[in-house]
């Protein structure tokens, strides 16, 4: 049999991330990085569809499939990510009726897909799963969350719901005493919850509004007050762009990030610290039929990839 093509067509073939190999969560296999998805959209307030996303990712990502030989830095005149060993490990098999079956289920193979890989990159879903995913790392102490959001997603309860895609941190916090602290960046959802803002100041968690990321001098400010020396948690909630460049999520806000300044924080974040996890929710695909929604996500799981392994 030939051997796959080292530059195949981004629109040919099988999509698993980047063309990486497909074993499952507790197969026998090891790797940098290890790709789950958990499509899951059963928590959501408003629009659902992120049940989609993982395989819309997937489908972009062809577009970014690493060659052996990595990506040409335009900035650095430098080869990233050259031999970066990639396995996708699917999805985590969801009983769609059963909300706590299907966390058990997305923490134990999200514990499975961490001790086979330096970082798991999990794929959402709306962002109650990261609830889930956090679970698996309860066991690192000192553990730090840096949170990309237009929403503080710090809710204790809404419609008598403690586990949807406002609360994961709530719920995170509440049953991890190794989680040192979330900082979150990119705040402006109208809809802020009081109790919540109060209870994650409380805890110590540092909240950064995205009219305090408006200008160099501000971003410098922010990147601050990001943790250091720390094992980190990067959680992606694709709403913290903007929605002319992200309108395929549930719930946009105006005046949200640019690419740019998403990326320059998630380099920040990986730079100062030691990326233990990542995932990447809230992608609602069909929301925007022009694919360009899903396009932008899968690059910007290139850029947690070439931050985490610089
Ligand atoms: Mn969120
Ligand atoms: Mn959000």
């Amino acid at each position: 049999m030939a051997p796959p093509p080292a530059h195949p067509l981004p629109f040919a073939g099988i999509a698993t991330f980047t063309r990486a190999p497909h074993h499952p969560p507790d197969g026998d296999w090891a790797a940098d990085v290890g790709v789950l998805g958990i499509p899951f959209d059963a928590a959501v307030g408003f629009r659902p569809g992120q049940r989609f996303a993982p395989r819309a990712v997937r489908e972009a990502s062809l577009r970014y499939a690493l060659p052996p030989e990595g990506f040409h830095d335009l900035r650095t005149g430098r080869q990233r990510l050259a031999g970066l060993r990639l396995v996708d490990a699917g999805d985590v098999d969801l009983p769609s009726l059963e909300p706590e079956l299907a966390r058990a289920r997305t923490t134990q193979a999200a514990r499975d897909v961490r001790a086979r890989c330096r970082l798991p990159l999990f794929l959402g879903g709306d962002h109650s799963v990261t609830a889930a995913t956090l679970a698996a790392f309860d066991d690192v102490p000192g553990l730090h969350v840096v949170q990309l959001d237009a929403h503080l997603d710090y809710t204790d309860v809404r419609n008598g719901t403690r586990w949807s895609n406002s609360s994961p941190f709530r719920r995170a916090a509440d049953a991890m005493p190794n989680l040192a602290r979330v900082t979150v960046l990119g705040l402006r959802g109208l809809r802020a919850d009081a109790e919540a803002v109060a209870a994650a100041r409380a805890r110590g968690h540092v909240l950064v509004p995205m009219w305090e990321l408006e200008t160099a001098e501000q971003v410098a400010a922010a990147v601050e007050r990001l943790p250091r020396g720390a094992p980190v948690y990067l959680s992606l909630d694709v709403d913290a762009l903007d929605p002319s460049i992200m309108p395929g999520t549930s719930s946009p806000e105006a005046d949200g990030m640019t690419a740019a300044l998403a990326r320059r924080l998630i380099e920040a974040a990986a730079a100062r610290n030691t990326l233990v996890g990542a995932d990447l929710v809230e992608l609602a695909p069909a929301l925007d039929p022009s694919g360009n929604s899903a396009l932008l996500a899968a690059r910007l799981a290139m850029d947690v990839l070439a931050a985490a392994f610089p």
